[in-house]
C-alpha cells in the first residue's frame, strides 16, 4: 500500500536515523483507510497505534522516549515487532537503508516476514 501524503499538520513527532539522520518514524494522527487514530509509520509497515495506548504513547514520545512507545505496543502486535525502525538492543532508531532488510518468502512466493540487522549487528524481526 502506498503511504497517504501527511500535512504538516497531522505530524505529531518524528524519529530520526542515529546514523544518518533520516526520519525513519512519523506518529501522525488521522484517518488511516476509514479509522482514526494514531498511526505509526515506520520502515516497513504503517500501523494504528493499538486502540487504548494513545495517551500512554503520547506521554513518551513527549519525554522523546522511542523505546517507552516500544514497550507500549510490543504486547500487540505479532512477534513483538514494536517499532520497526527501533534496535531495543542499541536503544537507537535507524532508517531503511541502515537496518540490513531480508524478506522471507515462505514457499518462494508467500510473503512470511522481515528481519532487520542493524549498524551493530543486532537482528530482529520487524515485520510480520
Ligand atoms: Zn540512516
Ligand atoms: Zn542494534
Amino acid at each position: 500500500m502506498i503511504p497517504k501524503e501527511l500535512d504538516e499538520s497531522e505530524i505529531i513527532a518524528r524519529a530520526h536515523c542515529a546514523v544518518c539522520g533520516q526520519v525513519a518514524l512519523i506518529f501522525w494522527w488521522g484517518d488511516f483507510w476509514g479509522d482514526e487514530g494514531l498511526v505509526i509509520r515506520g520502515i516497513v509497515h504503517e500501523r494504528l497505534a493499538p486502540p487504548g495506548t494513545e495517551k500512554q504513547i503520547l506521554e513518551q514520545l513527549e519525554k522523546g522516549s522511542i523505546g517507552g512507545v516500544h514497550e507500549i505496543i510490543k504486547p500487540f502486535w505479532k512477534a513483538d515487532v514494536g517499532l520497526d525502525a527501533y534496535c531495543p538492543k542499541c536503544d537507537r532508531v535507524y532508517c531503511a537503508e541502515h537496518w540490513k532488510l531480508e524478506d522471507i518468502w515462505e514457499d518462494g512466493w508467500w510473503y512470511d516476514c522481515t528481519y532487520g540487522t542493524c549498524p551493530e549487528g543486532h537482528r530482529r524481526m520487524v515485520d510480520d
